[in-house]
């Protein structure tokens, strides 16, 4: 079963919610797991289960950033308001950054999430290529 991992904004909050309901059925036999305050608002929309990590701004971000380095998430949903600054930016960077490190597909917005949700690959059940880091992780080896 695919892992969806699900953060909005607060200004963004509600445009989630609202791409949320309009694709209720999409997200039946899906895993989620989400920031707190996000998680508790799409279980409420889906009357589904969400696993609520942190606050993103008290470390929810980086939680699911851990989880997408360890290979457990399929793909990220994340809103993020680019017309408000937020106290945690640098753990909203470094969550965007492992998505594409680990190559997740990453919706910032409806319009990329309606693609993804509508996507062919997404149906045949696509297998995303993990990168192979292995010459950077044996790089202290060869010194
Ligand atoms: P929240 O966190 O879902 O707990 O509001 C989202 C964020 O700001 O990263």
């Amino acid at each position: 079963m695919k892992t969806i991992a699900l953060v909005a904004h607060d200004g963004k909050k509600q445009a989630l919610l609202n791409w949320v309901g309009q694709h209720k059925a999409f997200f039946i036999n899906k895993n989620l797991v989400a920031t707190g305050t996000t998680g508790k608002m799409v279980a409420e929309v889906l009357q589904q289960e969400v696993v609520c990590l942190a606050s993103g701004p008290l470390g929810g971000d980086q939680q699911i950033g851990a989880m997408i380095a360890e290979q457990k998430i399929d793909w990220l949903v994340f809103f993020w308001d680019p017309l408000s600054s937020q106290p945690h930016d640098p753990d909203v960077k470094a969550l965007i950054r492992l998505a594409v490190v680990w190559n997740i597909p990453v919706a910032c917005n409806q319009a990329t999430a309606d693609f993804i949700v509508h996507s062919n690959l997404y149906q045949q059940n696509y297998q995303r290529e993990v990168p192979d880091f292995s010459v950077y992780q044996n790089r202290l080896e060869q010194k």
